[in-house]
């Protein structure tokens, strides 16, 4: 068996998946390995039903690329305007089949599932190896910056106390439309006042039914359904899949690279000479009692994320796509929502195979 590969992906969610196929698409041998048992990473298994940060505030796509052609490709339907932005509706298992299409369909690319990453070697200031492989390059896109952590690169956590954890799960037969602010807080209102931790409902594809984030803890779902069949009329008959129940995790561990992205740097728009993507999704904090707070950039303006950024500051194979971006806890804040993951995964895996094409060591 051939033990060599040009580069190793690391980690198979949104990022992971772009970065791979960008590529083997750009013709290195590439390999993406995940712990779990298949592709999705959050956006396949944790029942978040929009692709946020694909847009600018018109409506318009900021990024062309295999990541565009991802999300065209998992849509449900047009996007839809939310507030101020624009989202793309989809389903978490068509996400996790396309993903499974696209890494067996493209040639060049191997995956290897059920298999945390291991054994990884540094030498020269590279990294030689991992899981039994020879490598040219790597891309760290585990959100947790596992890569970096295992050899001792410099890493930093997000803040937690703005980037909570949250219950995710689909909440069906709801007979109730809730459109307005007003419909809104005719559910929100009694279960705030009997104590339960918040809840934010977004319409999901199908009717009657909302997904559900939840501040509280996954062990009181059950009770919290039970509340809303007794006190708010339309949720007479609610009811959710109590194993399809899902805690995901916003905090994530960034890798520092050789720029680190500001809050500045979203708020003011700001362009680099070697940008790579771009973004106009606003920082977006939530609190662990639920409550989300949204700073928007200006009207019609853009950020862009520099090549730098995706480039770890000490390893010299070592790239960098999705939520472990080189970004500080502001710009993380903007830059992990998943279109802004297909955006930085496609810039990665063309990044690291021009870096190949121009290393003496591949
Ligand atoms: C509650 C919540 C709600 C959200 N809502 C939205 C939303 O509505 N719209 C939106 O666009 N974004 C949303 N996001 C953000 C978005 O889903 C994530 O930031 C994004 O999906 C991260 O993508 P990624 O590819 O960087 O990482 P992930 O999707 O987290 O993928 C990382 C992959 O790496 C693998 N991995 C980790 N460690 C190892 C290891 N040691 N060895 C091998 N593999 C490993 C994991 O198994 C996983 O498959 C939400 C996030 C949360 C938590």
């Amino acid at each position: 068996m051939k033990t060599r590969v040009d580069i190793a992906v690391i980690g198979s969610g949104a990022a992971g998946i772009v970065a791979a196929v960008c590529a083997a698409r750009a013709g290195c041998s590439t390999l993406i390995l995940d712990s779990r048992s298949a592709p999705g990473g959050t956006g396949g298994f944790s029942g978040i039903t929009t692709l946020c940060g694909l847009y600018d505030d018109a409506g318009k796509i900021l990024n062309d690329g295999f990541g565009r052609e991802f999300a065209q490709a998992v849509a449900e339907s047009a996007p839809v305007k939310m507030g101020k932005v624009f989202v793309l509706p989809y389903r978490p298992e068509k996400f996790r089949s396309l993903a499974e299409e696209f890494i067996s369909t493209t040639p060049n690319l191997r995956a290897q599932f059920n298999t945390p990453l291991a054994d990884v070697v540094v030498h020269g200031g590279r990294i030689t190896r991992l899981n039994g492989f020879e490598v040219g390059a790597v891309i760290d896109c585990t959100g947790t910056a596992e890569v970096a952590r295992a050899i001792g690169a410099e890493t930093f956590a997000t803040d937690e106390t703005t980037q909570a954890s949250a219950v995710i799960f689909t909440l069906c037969k709801v007979w109730k439309s809730l459109t307005t602010p007003a419909d809104m807080a005719q559910v929100l209102l009694p279960l705030a006042r009997a104590g339960f931790p918040s809840l934010n409902l977004q319409a999901s594809l199908e009717p009657q039914t909302f997904t559900a984030k939840f501040a509280g803890l996954a062990e009181q779902v059950p009770q919290l359904i039970a509340f809303l069949r007794a006190n708010v009329r339309g949720f007479e008959q609610c009811e959710t899949s109590l194993d399809k129940i899902i805690t995901a995790h916003r905090a994530g561990r960034m890798i520092v690279g050789q720029y680190v992205l500001t809050g500045e740097d979203v708020l003011a728009g700001r362009k680099f000479p070697d940008a790579v993507a771009r973004c106009a999704w606003p920082i977006e904090q939530w609190d662990a009692n639920g409550a989300v707070r949204f700073r928007y950039l200006s009207p019609g303006t853009h950020y862009e994320i520099p090549a730098r950024s995706l480039r770890a500051a000490q390893v010299e194979n070592l790239f960098i796509a999705g939520k472990t971006l080189s970004a500080d806890v502001d710009a993380i804040a903007s830059a992990r929502v998943m279109g802004c993951c297909l955006a930085t995964g496609a810039a990665a895996g063309n990044l690291v195979a021009d870096y190949l094409k121009s290393s003496p060591l591949r």
